[in-house]
């Protein structure tokens, strides 16, 4: 007989609601986790658009935290874990490039070519990038008390341990990553180095994903949270990402827990303020002890919860939570003869070039000069566009996805003058298909944009940084609360601790 009543049921089979399943499936809990999809991972799949086309569809690269890998005991349930750091490539005109290779010597030999003194700068940036990197890791992995209501002990505990774990960091690197978060990439990079191309080249990690520009106040924090996800500037674990969730997949089922595609939720069942069931699109109803929801804050407040059901306050803050996607992928199947190195590249020639192509999703227009993230898997080409803005001022997206590609295209073109004649196929996915195909609200790749104001103890909104709902036993656990995004699984995982 079919079982239809859960411990915990699931919203999402993205890495992070993969994660929270493995952690309670392990605890001996009955878990369900529902998926919309036919395929689990979220933004974390390799898909196939067609014969010898297969490829890393959404997100560019990235890991999961060590500790989770080793909880979890991923290696056995298939997580390799020996991916090479890649280089980080800075094309540039006239076949030139800044090579940023995760060898501090290769790097500063690269930069020696645009300045002598940013490259005996390289080090010194590195150790603070590296530093303010592992500070923010431990904030992340810490529970925001729900301020500012009164702290009870379990919540001053934590916090007084991050506390310690700061005070550790040593004072000065402290105050300097304090001061680092709400000032603009530029201005933290100019800090360190004089060379315009050698700026641009960090500042368009800062940038990559947000829907903000290198001179706009708190992309230094961007900066460090994408140095923390991918380890550095290049992109780690490159077409692997299906290895990471296929390998989650398998660790909640090895563990008792159950995972059904195809199976979207439409809503959720409360009865006096407490989450109860979900609701399928086929009718079903499930019920549960609790429910944890993986999909953004929007999408599981909004549509699955729904305003009838929460406090006013509660609601205007949730459709506050800016969602501004402004991101288009296109995968382009080659011959092989590209000629790409494999490595994380980006066309990022200077700061103002990417300040103008951020302009442009200002005044909702897809950039004609586009800042591009490039990345290669065998004979595909896969290029991660900004600034591509969901909400177009005078198109729309169902008309427009062919733009982006020959933007693409005739962008990359100028470093690899052959590709254009060696592209048999292609692929594009645009913010409208990451809200369609993908799940995502406005396709908004962090389910609410990394910003100052939601970050802590503000994310996904003021006060409700905890995981918590105002529905009781109804949590959040995706990448738009405290520890996302990203595909370090720690919002999946810090959910869990919060359940004990
Ligand atoms: C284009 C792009 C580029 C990126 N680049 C990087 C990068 O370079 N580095 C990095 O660290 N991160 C990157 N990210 C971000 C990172 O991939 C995400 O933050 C992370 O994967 C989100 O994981 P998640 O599990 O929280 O949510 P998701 O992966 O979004 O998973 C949520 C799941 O819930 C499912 N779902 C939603 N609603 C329902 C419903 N009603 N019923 C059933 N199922 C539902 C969805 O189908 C989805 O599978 C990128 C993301 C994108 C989109």
């Amino acid at each position: 007989m079919t079982q239809t009543h859960y411990d915990t049921i699931i919203i999402g089979a993205g890495h992070n609601g993969l994660v929270a399943a493995a952690y309670l499936a392990k605890q001996g809990k009955k878990v369900l986790v529902f998926e919309r999809r036919s395929i689990v991972g979220g933004s974390v799949v390799t898909e196939s658009f067609g014969e010898n086309f297969t490829v890393d569809s959404v997100q560019t690269g990235g890991a999961l935290r060590p500790d989770i890998i080793q909880d979890l005991k991923l290696a056995s349930f298939g997580l390799q874990l020996d991916s090479a750091p890649q280089p980080f490539i800075s094309l540039l005109p006239d076949s030139n490039s800044l090579i940023l290779d995760s060898d501090p010597t290769k790097a500063a030999e690269s930069i020696k070519q645009f300045s002598e003194r940013d490259a005996s700068r390289w080090n010194e940036f590195v150790r603070f990038m590296d530093k303010a990197a592992s500070i923010l890791d431990a904030a992340y992995a810490t529970i925001m008390p729900r301020l500012p209501k009164n702290l009870n002990l379990r919540d001053g505990y934590g916090l007084l341990e991050l506390g310690l774990e700061l005070r550790l960091a040593g004072k000065k690197d402290m105050l300097n990553f304090i001061r680092a978060l709400p000032m603009s990439a530029q201005e933290l990079v100019e800090e360190y180095f004089e060379s315009e191309i050698v700026r641009a080249a960090i500042i368009s990690v800062a940038i990559h994903g947000s829907t903000l520009g290198p001179m706009s106040a708190g992309t230094g924090y961007t900066l460090i949270h994408n140095w923390l996800n991918r380890g550095g500037l290049a992109n780690v674990n490159v077409g692997k990402a299906s290895e990471i969730t296929n390998a989650l997949a398998n660790a909640v089922k090895s563990f008792g827990g159950e995972i059904r595609t195809e199976a979207e939720v439409i809503s959720i069942g409360i009865e006096n303020q407490v989450a109860k069931s979900v609701i399928l699109a086929n009718g079903e109803e499930i019920s549960a002890d609790l429910i944890l929801s993986s999909a953004d804050p929007k999408h599981t407040l909004l549509k699955l919860v729904g305003a009838q059901d929460l406090p006013p306050e509660f609601v205007w803050h949730t459709q506050s939570i800016k969602m501004r996607g402004s991101v288009a992928k296109i995968h382009l199947q080659t011959n092989g003869n590209h000629g790409i190195p494999e490595g994380t590249l980006t066309v990022a020639p200077s700061v103002k070039y990417l300040e103008r192509a951020y302009d442009a999703a200002k005044y909702g227009e897809i950039s004609k000069k586009p800042y591009l993230e490039v990345t290669t898997s065998g004979n595909v080409v896969s290029i991660h566009f900004q600034f591509a803005p969901y909400k177009l001022k005078n198109s729309e997206w169902k008309v427009e996805s062919g733009k982006v590609e020959k933007i693409a295209i005739e962008t990359l073109n100028e470093y690899f003058p052959n590709l254009n004649s060696l592209i048999s196929n292609s692929h594009v996915i645009t913010p409208l298909d990451l809200e369609s195909t993908y799940g995502l609200t406005e396709g908004d790749i962090n389910h609410g944009q990394l910003m100052l104001d939601q970050f802590l103890f503000m994310r996904p909104i003021p006060s409700w940084s905890n995981h918590k709902t105002p529905i009781d036993n109804l949590y959040l656990c995706g990448s738009g609360v405290h520890g996302g995004g990203g595909v370090s699984g720690v919002s999946g995982r810090n959910v869990v601790k919060v359940l004990k």
